[in-house]
């Protein structure tokens, strides 16, 4: 049963407090930020829809949390401020309309007000408040709660990149706020550090940051080689006003002496001047269609920095127009964090399906609230398999923890318990195949559950679009949806029944006009000239993926060929194992599959040409042949690490393909690696990459770079 608003409510905010302090307090995260983020819009989403619900303690109502005891806490002079949170450019622009109509309802003069934005990288470390009294360096705080923050003056004072002393020319009291951060490889070198020693690792450098920060051993501190880039300063006019009670107008009382910018841009300028380190990428934007731009430029680029960034600050550059707009409790509405798409985020499960794939595989899918994910949206994830299932203890009605990371297949990663309702289920795999009925079965020692009827029509859809798909006959225009109708119309039986489909049969089906059908009828006859090595990828032999077959191809330039080779004439093959040889080596014995190759063969389907290629006329052929494929300056001499379960290519044979081009494949990532090759559930080591920044493939893209071609 879903749960009650109430419910619901109750059980994020405690969710939420335990993970805040998990990640204020212990500096050690129970969730991914990702995740908390998403929860806690929902929470807000709640409490805007049910006020009655909101309480003072909820966390959608605190900045940060309570300033741990073991350091004195302090007031800030100026309160430090979280900030909104974006998650894609639509609620960029929405909050650009929000700040333009309080303009107007403040009835603000923008005709003369720029409304210029600056972007600045959102550096993933920790806010650090630092005074300055006659140019030294007095107190440096943390956050805490906003309003009350712990004081760290002496392990501030280890940060090589925060001056104790200020150049220039500079007024009696100065408050200059930043993001103390640990560089990606500090990070890593002081996890390895820890992991020798037997502690704890740090979830992410954020956390290390924060941690670090409150050592109390200062010298610890100053051996971890914490780094800092400032961001706001406050000068006299500001912190007064502030203390006055009164921050709207004072901004503009002129202090002759010193310096007094009127702008963000401006005061970053005088940050460096002071002697601050000041990020580089920062960047006027015009309008958001700038602002865009940069935030799309560094969600591609982020990886090649040498620090961590979640997402692009925006700021209005006005100091006029920020001290008119003011704050909410929680936030300035001057400024706002774009944050890059969540490659993870949880998402309700409404029910668990069974997919019936072209080897009779039966993979549970979770049918999911929609939910955006790497820059699209997600709706349903694999969940592999019952066991896999079991392992996750997932069920009808829980939130889990979805993931998808570029080119890879969305699955849930984990399932928050806090959050389960009552009387939910457990998952039983069905004993009969959801498509035909047949009873299936789960031979010992196996994960997967198959469905071995051979005439299953969830199978015989699955070779077909296998058959058709991109990487094989490339049929355009053949889609699931008019596979199905095929199938269940009994039009079809095998792959090879589609070469005599008539433009009426198809003109009879849902959805499917005269100009459609008759395109495709001509697509399908095409399809009869493809090259062999899409031919063999087509036939859906198991272990064969596209580039196996190509290498199969290059070796038996034709079938008569392929099918007269023993299998250790197969497995001869550079990439080809015994597996993959054993695979071909009996696919092409069993009576139904010769039947299916001879009427594809009088069908015209190209099965590849005689060539002097044959070992029996030219020896040196076999020589050469063996010898596919070349070394690949792409791939010579770079470190390869394979990580989780690819669409279609085995580990072994992935590793063998790129060795025979010269590449090198090892277990672990580190700042050697030139590439990871991602597939499901990969762990770990993606993590480790993308901290890296290391170059993440998928499967398609390694197959490119291996410039194989089928
Ligand atoms: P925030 O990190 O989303 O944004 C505000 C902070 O951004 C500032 O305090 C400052 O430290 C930082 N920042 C970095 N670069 C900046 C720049 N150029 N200009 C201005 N500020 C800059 O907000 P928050 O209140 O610090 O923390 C909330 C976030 O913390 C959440 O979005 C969540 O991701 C994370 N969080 C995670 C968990 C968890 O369990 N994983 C728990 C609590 C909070």
């Amino acid at each position: 049963m879903p749960p009650t608003p109430s419910q619901r409510v109750s059980e994020l905010r405690q969710l939420l407090q335990n993970a805040s302090y998990a990640y204020y307090v212990l500096d050690n995260p129970v969730l991914e930020d990702a995740v908390y983020d998403r929860l806690y819009r929902e929470l807000q989403t709640l409490e805007t829809t049910y006020p009655e619900l909101i309480t003072p303690d909820s966390p959608t109502q605190r900045v940060g949390e309570n300033p741990a005891a073991q350091f004195y806490s302090v007031d800030h002079r100026i309160p430090l401020y979280s900030l909104e949170n974006a998650f894609d450019l639509q609620e960029l622009q929405q909050w650009q309309e929000r700040w333009l109509r309080q303009a107007k309802s403040l009835q603000l003069d923008l005709e003369n007000l720029s409304s210029e934005y600056v972007c600045e990288l959102k550096i993933d470390g920790s806010a650090l408040a630092l005074t300055y009294e006659n140019g030294l360096l007095v107190r440096g705080v943390t956050r805490g709660d906003g309003t009350r923050g712990e004081d760290i003056t002496q392990n501030v004072r280890t940060i090589r990149s925060i001056p104790l002393r200020l150049q220039g020319h500079f007024p009696p009291v100065v408050e200059v706020r930043g993001e103390a951060f640990l560089g990606l490889d500090v990070f890593q070198e002081l996890n390895q550090q820890r992991q020798a020693a037997g502690k704890e690792l740090f979830a992410n450098p954020r956390n290390a940051a924060a941690g670090t920060l409150r050592q109390l051993d200062a010298q610890a501190v100053a051996q971890r080689r914490l780094d800092f880039f400032a961001y706001t300063l406050h000068l006299p006019a500001d912190l007064e006003s502030n203390r006055s009670g009164n921050s709207s107008d004072n901004l503009s009382v002129s202090l002759p002496t010193y310096p007094q910018p009127t702008s963000q841009w401006e005061s970053l300028e005088l940050l460096r001047e002071f002697g601050f380190r000041v990020n580089p990428h920062r960047q006027l934007c015009a309008d958001l269609t700038a602002v865009a731009d940069y935030y799309q430029q560094w969600d591609r680029q982020r990886h090649e920095l040498a620090y961590m960034t979640d997402g692009v600050v925006v700021k209005l550059n006005s100091f006029a127009l920020q001290q008119n707009l003011g704050f909410t409790q929680k936030f300035p509405r001057w400024a706002i964090a774009l944050k890059y798409p969540a490659e993870e985020a949880p998402s309700i499960v409404r029910a668990i399906t069974i997919q019936v794939g072209r080897t009779g595989a039966l993979t549970p899918v979770a049918e999911l609230t929609p939910v955006a994910l790497a820059g699209t949206t997600v709706s349903r994830a694999t969940l592999h398999n019952a066991d896999r299932i079991a392992e996750l203890d997932l069920r009808v009605g829980d939130t889990a923890i979805v993931r998808k990371a570029g080119e890879i297949i969305p699955e849930v990663v984990r399932v928050l318990p806090e959050l389960r309702p009552e009387q939910t289920e457990v998952f039983v795999m069905p004993a009969h195949c959801p498509a035909c009925g047949e009873a299936v079965v789960k031979p010992k020692g196996e994960v997967v559950t198959r469905c071995v009827n051979s005439s299953c029509p969830a199978i015989l859809q699955g070779s077909i679009l296998h058959w058709v798909s991109r990487e094989a006959m490339d049929i355009r225009g053949l889609g699931d949806k008019l596979v199905q109708q095929l199938v269940t119309q009994k039009l079809v039986s095998s792959i090879a029944d589609l070469y005599f489909l008539t433009e009426t049969q198809l003109t009879n089906l849902d959805r499917l006009g005269q100009k459609s059908a008759s395109k495709l009828i001509t697509a399908i006859a095409q399809s009869k000239s493809k090259p062999w090595a899409r031919v063999l990828y087509g036939l859906g032999i198991r272990h064969v993926g596209s580039v196996n077959a190509a290498a199969i191809a290059q070796r038996f330039p034709n079938l008569d060929q392929l099918a007269a080779a023993t299998m250790m004439d197969i497995g001869e093959i550079y990439g080809i194992g015994d597996e993959i040889a054993q695979s071909v080596f009996t696919w092409l014995r069993v009576p139904t599959n010769q039947n299916l190759l001879d009427r594809l063969k009088d069908i015209g389907i190209n099965f590849g040409i005689n060539t002097s290629l044959d070992p029996a006329i030219n020896p040196d052929a076999k020589e050469s042949a063996n010898n596919f494929p070349p070394s690949n300056p792409e791939i010579t001499g770079k470190v390869f690490v394979i990580t989780g379960t690819l669409p279609s290519l085995k580990r072994l044979e992935t590793k063998e393909m790129i060795q025979a081009q010269g590449g090198k494949v090892t277990d672990s990532v580190s700042k050697k690696t030139d590439y990871v090759v991602v597939g499901a559930e990969a762990g770990s080591k993606l993590t480790k990459a993308q901290e890296l920044g290391i170059t993440c493939l998928s499967e398609a893209e390694l197959v490119k770079l291996l410039s194989i071609e089928t």
